[in-house]
């Protein structure tokens, strides 16, 4: 019975998303997996160990522990059955994700293509690391569309997109992207991590590679780095060494804790999404507010195109605030919060507040320098108690 339920995921997601990557009946009727903490794997025999380092690493056929072990694998198949890819590898983060699918497939000589809105640690590591090692770094306006094509050379070998973009949440047409990306043999990766597996299913639309910062909504608890790369089965291959010459893999323990919050992902989603709506159309309604960045907002420009392609909106918006607000004033909005905490990251169920300023992260795109977007998270408090704290916030603002 738990055998046919955990192979099944023909059932609505929220069903799904409960038995996927999980088997009871194989482990003596326990809920979830056990934790394999593994590096050495031992073999009856000098010819078993030669058999079984020739053939494909699996659940049942593993050979040592950065290779995978049955907890890896667990993860990574529940992951890339949800976003409704054919493999996953789980890394050390986030940023190890991105960084190792984009050496899988750039050279010496070529050319990456890159979203201004990235995630600004991407945009240092292709400044910092790929440009002196001889790859080419292009950025452009993530609301470019087919007109990639005018950007696109002989040798651009990926073009990355980030949909909805870092801070100002530009939604990306990935379907004229990725068609006029494969024209030119390059490979498109997307960093899916707003909208988890579940809102936005990149594979239909033309991407080839989908990473998740798993250590924001996957995990959902703030107590984990971890990353996810999912593939389509043509990147397989090249993926799999590029993971294994890099040395990449992910703890155990961090591993379980993903497929724990894969649990509640679902449910944990519809409460980020649902509240952060309000809070967003709160926002929009206030004097202090010059503009709210949320697509899911009929006032954004990319709001249509959220539409067409993304079944959901995440916790995690921006807005700008009046112009003329001094630096001061911000300090004394965002010290004395009382729910929302000052930091990076998001994605867990507790609500953040984060200042921002593009002045060093945008190249290509034109903002107004001077000033600061807030950027918040919307965690799963009461939407009630979470709008009073903003409010109380704009109180000291204008009387700092
Ligand atoms: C946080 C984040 C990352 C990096 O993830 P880490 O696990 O912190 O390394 C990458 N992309 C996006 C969009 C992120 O928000």
């Amino acid at each position: 019975m738990s055998g046919k339920l955990s192979k099944s995921t023909s059932h609505r997601v929220e069903t799904n998303i409960v038995h996927l990557g999980r088997n009871p009946s194989e482990n003596a009727g326990v809920v979830n997996p056990p934790v394999y903490h593994a590096s050495t794997i031992l073999f009856d025999s000098y010819a078993e160990m030669k058999e079984r380092q020739k053939n494909e690493m699996t659940p049942e056929n593993i050979v040592y522990g950065r290779k995978g072990t049955p907890t890896s694998f667990a993860f990574e198949k529940a992951v890339a059955q949800l976003e409704g890819g054919d493999h996953a590898f789980a890394v050390s983060s986030g940023l190890g994700a991105l960084t190792t699918a984009i050496l899988a497939f750039v050279s010496k000589g070529g050319q990456i293509l890159i979203p201004d809105s990235v995630y600004p640690a991407l945009r240092f590591f292709c400044n910092e690391m790929l440009v002196p090692l001889g790859i080419e770094v292009g950025y452009y306006d993530p609301r470019i569309g087919a007109d990639i094509s005018t950007r696109l050379q002989d040798n651009t070998q990926i073009v990355m997109v980030e949909s909805p973009g870092s801070v100002t949440f530009e939604i990306q047409d990935l379907p004229a992207i990725s068609a006029q990306a494969h024209k030119k043999g390059a490979v498109v990766i997307l960093d899916n991590t707003w909208a988890s597996p579940l809102f936005n299913k990149p594979f239909g639309l033309g991407v080839d590679i989908s990473i998740h910062a798993a250590t924001k909504y996957i995990v959902g608890h703030s107590d984990v780095m971890l990353g996810v790369i999912v593939t389509k089965k043509e990147h397989y291959n090249r993926l799999k060494n590029c993971v294994y010459h890099l040395g990449q893999c992910a703890g155990p323990d961090d591993l379980y804790l993903g497929q724990r919050g894969l649990r509640t992902l679902a449910v944990r989603m519809k409460q980020h999404e649902a509240s952060a709506i309000a809070v967003a159309k709160w926002l929009e309604s206030r004097p202090e507010v010059s503009h709210v960045y949320h697509p899911a907002l009929e006032s954004h420009p990319d709001h249509a195109l959220w539409k067409r392609d993304f079944t959901g909106s995440s916790g995690l918006f921006s807005f700008l605030l009046e112009e003329g607000i001094t630096e001061e004033q911000i300090a004394a909005m965002v010290d004395h919060m009382e729910l929302f905490g000052l930091g990076h990251s998001w994605g867990g169920y507790e609500s953040l507040i984060l200042p921002k300023h593009l002045n060093s992260i945008r190249s290509v795109t034109d903002f107004d320098s001077d000033k600061t977007f807030i950027r918040l998270h919307i965690g799963l408090e009461n939407v009630d108690d979470l709008i009073l704290d903003l409010d109380k916030a704009f109180g000291r603002l204008k009387n700092a």
